[in-house]
């Protein structure tokens, strides 16, 4: 039997209730954006503020880092794809302030991953790139696993390279361009240029002209 396509399982997903919560907290499920066929697939952890009312991942300043970084490795943002490990914003309400974002809990992770995995496998990546702690946890299938520890490191999984890399937000919350960790994203991405080189990907050609410096926009 022929696989759907991601635009069909796209469409699927926007009406999706497995994890109620999340359903009814929902502005727009948040599905994915990229090349239906790169080669290159980053997974954050959830749609924030701002994905939520665009439906698309990475639109606040995290995609504003995410873009720059890939730009410096010659590297556009429609060439790779895009996603989260839940599809629908996760929120906690405090008092009666407006609410603000968290991390999936498990139960949500585990409802929403038949979503993630059809779209790996629709998508076909060469290399999967998990953002942060619980990206790579999910990725790896493993809850202990410290992205502190393991950043930059090939792993193998279901055949395919795996380069765990911090997550852009945390960069910016933990001094942006003057974090220590910033460094350590540069070269993470670096390892992720030479893994696209050594497994040939004729599509990734190095761009010039990367957006202004965000380090300065910050
Ligand atoms: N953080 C994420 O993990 N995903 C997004 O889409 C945006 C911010």
């Amino acid at each position: 039997m022929k696989a759907r396509s991601l635009d069909e399982a796209a469409r699927e997903a926007s009406t999706c209730t497995r994890c109620p919560t999340l359903a009814q907290g929902r502005t727009k499920v948040v599905y994915g954006v990229g090349h239906p066929n790169a080669d290159l697939m980053f997974i954050g952890e959830g749609p924030g503020k701002h994905e939520d009312q665009q439906g698309e991942p990475f639109v606040g300043d995290a995609g504003q880092l995410l873009n720059t970084m890939l730009c410096e490795i010659g590297i556009r943002r429609e060439e790779v794809y895009i996603t989260n490990v839940v599809k629908c914003r996760p929120t906690k309400v405090v008092k009666s302030r407006p609410p603000s974002n968290r991390r999936p809990y498990a139960g949500e992770i585990e409802a929403c991953a038949p979503w993630l995995a059809e779209q790996v496998g629709l998508i076909d990546p060469k290399l999967i790139v998990p953002l942060g702690n619980v990206a790579t946890r999910t990725i790896l299938g493993d809850r202990k696993v410290a992205i502190g520890l393991v950043h930059g490191q090939r792993f193998v999984w279901k055949g395919r390279t795996v380069i765990p890399t911090y997550h852009p937000a945390h960069i910016l919350y933990s001094g942006g361009h003057k974090s220590p960790k910033m460094k350590a994203l540069r070269e993470d991405f670096a390892t992720i240029r030479a893994a696209l080189d050594s497994g040939g990907c004729p599509t990734h050609r190095r761009t010039s002209g990367c957006p202004a410096d965000w380090a300065h926009a910050t």
